[in-house]
């Protein structure tokens, strides 16, 4: 047996592997799977160019837990390492990484750290963060000279012995004696998990314990003639060797995209509305598949669903910073070796290669859309109030998305019919003939509750855009960025009269000046003027007597400021205020005025109950005052 102690540079650096690294323990795992994945294909790729002329054999990598002697073991059937090779790269070099790990580590933020060390393998030494003792023994794939099989052996201290091992077979055996605090790594299901959470597409065959399975019995069959089984126990494989997204997209079908998305989350039972496949190998390596998913009526957005993979190894779900933010939002896979994993979360967000890649998932997305889009419009349509708020968001916040969105997002009116950008421009340009004015978009953001201003509205012959998603607003206030020259106006803005600004005369009067004034002078007294700003004006007879119309910039302000915008304070606390317009020209109002005074109150408070019903502001006891009334007089 030989002795010898790890060239320790710094100073004792297992102590801080084992304190300080503690929130992620759990990647050790993740670090050993991977180094048996990775001494697997070496092997097999040595025996593709002939290096290695014997049996590959069977090469599932097999873990193993006993509770009793408290061990973990590992064991591959890859190249192995003579024991020059445990000296040079267990004991230099991953060493010296791990030391150099610590290091950076250590003058780092505990947050900080806590964030890179997930995506930075601190490799075979994270062994120590959950081991008292580590055992390894391999035997190299090489033949004569010194091949014996090793045994190195480490307790956490810079002292090691390597010794010679009765190993038989090629390959490597790690042994993980753990230590008290990490006797939950002991439990099966803990390992299942983590096996499930990290090494699930690995490209090696995993097995972890058995599974109970049924076979048919050859030859025999039941009454009916069905096969007869029986209850085999088959060794489990945890993972998925060739994950969907390794595959060419032309070698993949829907139904095919539809079980990968069920594998991928087990938990979520609703079917994703369409995918991307990401195949590209220059000027980057990047392999995906994205997800649009379906957004529950809740709109409750799940952000973190895609996954990251490096070489099929998970990686992290937390994306941002990778791909673009509106993204985050689809679910899916993204496996890059081209990602760097090492670096903090702000250093990625700056990196060139990121953001080249970032900018070129945002090209492909944009692709897909529009080829889904030209291919079956008709399809993209009934699609279209699923997959809305991802466009918008992708359109509020990424110009470049923006620019390519142009052409296929939609704008559905209240009839329910489609229309591109350009379209509806061309639409409204016929309905508004007055070529000189900027054009108006007017929206509804409620069918219910702006009902009669929306059908006010189309009664003029204006059409009426549906606006009703969680975004709508905001994306309104892009989309009138972008045409500069037309302006949104929701119907219950205005009268349907001066909803949209005409050059034709303004109508004639019906009533003198005198008797519009006292009709306004009349409301005022039945009205809360800090509520409602009383107007007359003359419109067409066929208009209702009284009109609630809100204001269509105070209104966004308030809005705006309600989901927290914090330049608009202020705005947000005032109470909603809204215009009360008289229609002088209504017939009720032509004898007005010879009314008595008890008449004239009972006709003004019935024609200010009703313009609050239409608005939806009539409310408890004045509702149901008002209906108390109308029942009298039946
Ligand atoms: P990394 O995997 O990043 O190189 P590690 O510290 O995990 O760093 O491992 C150091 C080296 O030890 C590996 O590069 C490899 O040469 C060797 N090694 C580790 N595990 C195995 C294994 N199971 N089989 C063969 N060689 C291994």
């Amino acid at each position: 047996m030989q002795k010898g102690t790890i060239d320790v540079k710094t100073e004792n650096i297992f102590p801080i592997i084992k304190k300080f690294l503690y929130s992620d323990h759990e990647i050790f795992l993740r670090e050993l799977v991977s180094n048996a994945v990775d001494a697997t294909q070496k092997l097999k790729t040595f025996a593709s160019t002939g290096q290695f002329k014997d049996e590959l054999g069977d090469l599932t990598i097999q873990i193993e837990v006993d509770k009793k002697k408290k061990t973990i073991t590992i064991r591959d059937r890859g190249i192995g390492m003579t024991q020059e090779e445990v000296e040079k790269y267990i004991n230099q070099i991953a060493f010296s990484s791990a030391e150099e790990f610590v290091k950076k580590f250590k003058t780092k933020s505990e947050a900080e750290a806590n964030a890179i060390i997930g995506h930075f393998g601190l490799g075979f030494y994270s062994s120590f963060m959950v081991s008292e003792k580590v055992e390894l023994h391999t035997k190299t794939y090489k033949k004569g000279g010194s091949t014996k099989a090793v045994k190195w052996e480490c307790d956490g201290s810079p002292e090691y012995t390597i010794s010679e091992s009765d190993k038989k077979d090629r390959g490597t055996v790690i042994i993980l004696h753990i230590d008290k605090e990490n006797e939950d790594f002991l439990e099966e299901y803990r390992i299942r998990e983590l096996l499930n959470k990290y090494c699930k597409f690995l490209p090696v065959p995993i097995q972890f314990g058995t599974k109970k399975e049924e076979e048919p019995i050859e030859g025999e069959t039941d009454k009916d003639g069905n096969p007869k089984t029986k209850t085999v126990e088959k060794p489990w494989i945890i993972n998925n060797t060739e994950p969907l997204w390794k595959k060419a997209p032309a070698e993949s079908n829907d139904e095919a995209y539809k079980k990968f998305y069920q594998e991928l989350y087990p938990m979520n039972f609703d079917e994703p509305l369409f995918n991307i496949h990401l195949n590209v190998d220059y000027p980057f390596n990047l392999t995906g598949i994205l997800y649009f998913p379906k957004v529950k009526h809740n709109y409750e957005l799940q952000r973190n669903k895609i996954q990251l993979y490096s070489n099929q190894v998970f990686v992290t779900d937390s994306v941002e910073g990778i791909v673009p933010d509106f993204l985050t939002l689809l679910h899916g896979v993204i496996d890059s070796p081209d990602i760097p994993l090492n670096v903090s979360r702000s250093f990625l967000q700056s990196d060139q290669n990121v953001k080249k890649i970032s900018g070129h998932i945002t090209k492909k997305v944009a692709d897909k859309l529009e080829e889904l889009f030209k291919k079956d419009r008709e399809g993209f349509e009934k699609k279209w109030d699923d997959i809305k708020i991802f466009i918008q968001y992708g359109m509020i916040s990424d110009t470049k998305f923006q620019e390519r969105a142009e052409k296929f997002v939609l704008l559905k009116n209240v009839d329910n019919k489609y229309f591109t950008l350009e379209e509806y421009r061309n639409h409204v340009e016929n309905l508004q003939k007055d070529k000189n004015k900027k054009l108006v978009y007017l929206y509804a953001s409620h069918t219910d509750e702006q009902f009669s201003y929306i059908e006010a509205a189309k009664s003029k012959g204006y059409d009426v855009l549906l606006m009703d998603g969680v975004l709508d607003s905001h994306f309104v206030n892009t989309l009138e960025q972008k045409l500069t020259d037309t302006s949104f106006v929701r119907v219950d803005a205005g009268t349907a009269d001066k909803l949209i600004e005409k050059e034709e005369a303004t109508l004639p009067s019906r009533l003198a000046e005198e008797e519009k004034t006292a009709v306004k002078e009349a409301f005022k007294t039945i009205v809360d003027q800090k509520i409602f700003d009383v107007q007359i004006e003359d419109l067409s007879e066929t208009e209702p007597p009284v009109v609630i119309t809100q204001n269509e910039f105070m209104r966004r302000m308030k809005e705006m400021s309600a989901v927290g915008g914090g330049g608009m304070m202020g705005f947000g606390d005032l109470p909603d205020h809204y215009t009360l317009v008289i229609n002088a020209n209504h017939p009720a109002f032509y004898a007005f005025n010879e009314k008595e005074e008890t008449a004239k109150n009972a006709v003004l408070k019935q024609m200010f109950d009703l313009a609050r019903l239409s608005k939806g502001l009539l409310k408890g006891r004045e509702l149901s005052d008002f209906i108390r009334r109308s029942q009298e007089n039946l």
